[in-house]
């Protein structure tokens, strides 16, 4: 493919696709092969990809390939006929749960789990009264974009409807309360929330939050804020609902979930992105008591949620991560990366927080270290300039100045020296 071709795509793209697309990078890539955790332009350049999490055991993994193509080759229907793929797959996902997490809703996005998790415990519960993190996003369907700060307080949004209410981001770096103490305050404004519920004589339906915060910038909650939340969510009738959709599959290192990493247990859990490697597959998992309240005699049918092809390819990945020993390596390689990471920390000004679990870092950029004033264009220039050098990043956060790393589990400890490296060099031109 030329250069040519790459203007010819861009032209294309603007007279067939939708102008609220966005493309990453001043100068964009044309990516047309993707083998491990490395991806390659049309012209043949590698690069290194330290952002695509969805690409979870590597790009185009020969075994999920294989299992889709078996699949694909011999049957893919729905799930109103018997089929033995869904049930192993239910029965291999829900054994690496909590054992009251034990039936399974498969879907097709993150979304509409995060739509299918919110019907369930608003039925549960007769409430619709929603509590949520801020800054925190959960999907782009129009439920989801209500209980979703990140897009509701962003551009173009509209603020959050009378039934979502809103604890300030819990980030313990630049958030509203600080420190490794702040869980006391973020509880606070739990308690208010409850209480002004209470004296409005409404109940809560759910709590939705991420164990891991994602867009919100790579956030680790404060110690403990996550368990006491729910502890007093439930108290006042309400559900917890946690949102794996970023995090989970062995990503955290130490943990299979974010939710392990929090001890906590959620009464439904939604997970996708990694799940299929790339492939459209997400799912919902609760417990027994809530899908039976659920079963009031409208039918849950998909579509493609739960199909053939996609459960054998849910499969492989599960199979990949532990024939692999994908966790340790996430445990491994990231452990080495925060470390090296943190060395920057010493000696970049620029660089006011690192990070995160496993293979989900977060580098948060500031122009100052008293204001914590956000270094956006900073960390912007970052990413274009890594990406010349051939390293693939994104930023995230509320004023997008955390530079988000979260690799292909195969990802490596030579792959985190070359970032490290890479990225010492742009900051000290910087500078
Ligand atoms: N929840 C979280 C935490 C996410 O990060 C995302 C996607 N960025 C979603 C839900 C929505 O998932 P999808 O894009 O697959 O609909």
């Amino acid at each position: 493919m030329t250069w040519h071709a790459k203007d010819n795509i861009l032209g294309l793209r603007r007279s067939f696709l939708a102008p609220s697309l966005s493309i990453s990078y001043k100068d964009p890539l044309h990516i047309v092969q993707g083998r491990g955790q490395y991806l390659y332009d049309g012209q043949g350049r590698e690069y290194l990809d330290g952002v695509n999490n969805i690409q979870h055991v590597g790009h185009c993994h020969p075994a999920v390939v294989k299992a889709a193509q078996e699949q694909y080759e011999k049957l893919n229907t729905n799930t109103r006929y018997l089929d033995e793929t869904i049930v192993k797959y239910a029965q291999e996902l829900t054994s690496q749960l909590p054992s009251d997490l034990e039936i399974c809703y498969f879907t097709n996005s993150g979304s509409e789990s995060n739509d299918l998790a919110l019907r369930l415990a608003r039925h549960y519960t007769n409430s619709k009264e929603t509590i949520v993190f801020g800054s925190a996003y959960h999907g782009h369907t129009e439920a989801l974009i209500e209980i979703s700060p990140y897009k509701f307080n962003g551009p173009g949004g509209n603020g959050a409807p009378d039934f979502v209410h809103t604890i300030p981001r819990p980030d313990p770096f630049r958030g509203r309360y600080r420190g490794p103490d702040s869980a006391r305050g973020y509880l606070s404004e739990l308690k208010k929330i409850i209480h002004q519920l209470k004296k409005n004589g409404q109940r809560i339906g759910a709590m939705v939050a991420e164990p891991v915060m994602g867009c919100g910038g790579q956030i680790i909650l404060p110690k403990g804020f996550l368990k006491e939340a729910i502890e007093r969510v439930r108290h006042a009738g309400g559900l917890y609902i946690a949102d794996e959709v970023q995090i989970g599959f062995g990503r955290m290192g130490s943990h299979f979930w974010g939710i392990e990493t929090e001890k906590v247990v959620p009464d439904i859990i939604t997970i996708g992105k990694s799940m299929g490697n790339g492939h459209p597959l997400s799912a919902v998992i609760t417990t027994r008591k809530i899908a039976d309240r659920f079963h009031n005699g409208m039918e849950y049918f998909n579509s493609f949620g739960g199909n053939p092809v996609s459960c054998a390819v849910g499969r492989a990945v599960l199979e990949v991560i532990q024939g692999e020993n994908l966790q340790k390596q996430a445990l491994d390689v990231g452990n080495h990366l925060s470390n090296l990471l943190a060395k920057l920390k010493e000696r970049h000004y620029l660089i006011g927080d690192v990070r995160g679990r496993g293979l989900f870092l977060g580098v948060e950029l500031n122009r100052d270290l008293t204001t914590l004033e956000p270094a956006a264009a900073e960390a912007e220039q970052v990413i274009n300039k890594m990406k010349e050098k051939g390293i693939l990043l994104s930023t995230d956060g509320p004023d997008h100045n955390v530079i988000k790393i979260k690799p292909p589990l195969v990802f490596n400890k030579e792959n985190a020296h070359f970032l490290s490296e890479t990225l010492d060099h742009i900051l000290t031109h910087i500078a």
